[in-house]
């Protein structure tokens, strides 16, 4: 709280901390009547960030993560705008979004979603799915939700879970600005060694499902350490927010058969768990029509950015990404994604990724 000098000097402190403060009243004004006529447009923003931020809790540096990104982003949009906005993090990413979780996990307003590898040994080893808030009762209870992804899990566990969990909860919470975390690293054969077998196009179809239900969405980038993969992944989401007609390719419904039986008992037991928070409609699958259906090939990448340069453990940078056209490039710096189980035991151990 302000408080009165004495003298002639500090009466003109005071003045001119009144009016510094007036001004920012007013900006914020200006900003929310802004926002307000706006309600109803689309935006969208994309930043590239490295290192990822999601593993920051903002009191530590971990898993080479100096700063909280998106909580940084969210934390200013509440003080200039509102700080009652509900907001949504999606973070889609092979590793937990621990250090977000973290920050918002008692916070109502900010439904925090974290898809990732779980298996009790995966880095940072946090993240079970029970974990939906402070305790039963508490305000924030039902805002954290956690989807494992076991070993071998691959676009349609992702997508099923997705529709059947994910989006009506988001339904139902209606969030003003969604903020969707791209981690490409559980892309099959990344350099961080997953054990799912996501492909670069998922990050573009939950992009495309999201434009429905959010009409404000930033973009931010997580972990990914295979280059092309890390390209093609956002490729999929700037095709997406840009109405790419290469969009929306995966069923609508798909057999039950292609799902894990670790996703289902998971997406079953959420919606169990938060039955009296939100309502669930029906489970989405079809078990008919699919049987011909293939996996949609990654085309030509149009996104080429320098990330494989910066290491992230050296460097902050934020927004390296330049745009251009370019043909289909593999990966070859460090072999693409193998490495063994005995390096991918011990980068799991070490924490490393
Ligand atoms: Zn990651």
């Amino acid at each position: 709280m302000r408080t009165r000098r004495r003298g002639g000097g500090g009466e003109e402190e005071e003045e001119e901390e009144e009016g510094r403060q007036a001004r920012e009243k007013e900006k914020k004004e200006r900003a929310r009547e802004k926002y307000k006529n706006d309600k109803c447009k689309k935006r969208y923003a994309v930043t590239l960030n490295r290192p990822p931020g999601h593993h920051c809790d903002g009191q530590r540096i971990h898993g080479y993560c100096y700063i909280n990104n998106v909580a940084a982003s969210i934390d200013r949009v509440c003080k200039v705008m509102d700080t009652k906005m509900k907001i949504l993090v999606l973070d889609v990413d092979v590793h937990h979004g621990d250090g977000t979780q973290k920050l918002f996990y008692s916070n109502p307003n900010v439904l925090t979603i974290s898809f990732h590898q779980f298996d009790g040994t995966f880095f940072p080893c946090t993240g079970e799915r029970k974990e939906y808030g402070p305790s039963r009762g508490h305000a924030a209870y039902g805002t954290n939700i956690n989807i494992p992804l076991h070993p071998g899990a691959t676009d349609y566990d992702l997508l099923y879970a997705l529709r059947n969990v994910v989006w009506p909860i988001v339904d139902e919470f209606q969030p003003e600005i969604a903020y969707y975390a791209v981690g490409t690293d559980g892309v099959d054969g990344d350099r961080a060694c997953p054990d799912t077998k996501l492909s670069p196009l998922i990050y573009g179809q939950v992009c495309y499902e999201l434009m429905s239900r959010c009409s404000k969405i930033v973009v931010t980038t997580e972990g990914g350490y295979t280059t092309s993969f890390l390209a093609d992944g956002m490729n999929s989401v700037m095709q997406a927010l840009t109405g790419s007609h290469n969009v929306n390719i995966f069923p609508s419904s798909f057999a039950q058969a292609w799902i894990r039986p670790e996703t289902k008992n998971a997406v079953e037991c959420t919606r169990s768990d938060l039955k009296k928070i939100y309502r669930f409609p029906d489970l989405v699958y079809d078990n008919t029509g699919y049987e011909d259906w293939k996996q949609p090939q990654t085309s030509a990448s149009h996104v080429h950015t320098f990330m494989h340069q910066i290491h992230p453990r050296t460097h902050f940078c934020v927004c390296l990404c330049v745009i251009s056209r370019r043909e289909n490039k593999q990966e070859t710096r460090g072999g693409g994604g193998g490495g063994g189980e005995k390096k991918k035991k011990e980068l799991h151990k070490t924490g490393k990724y």
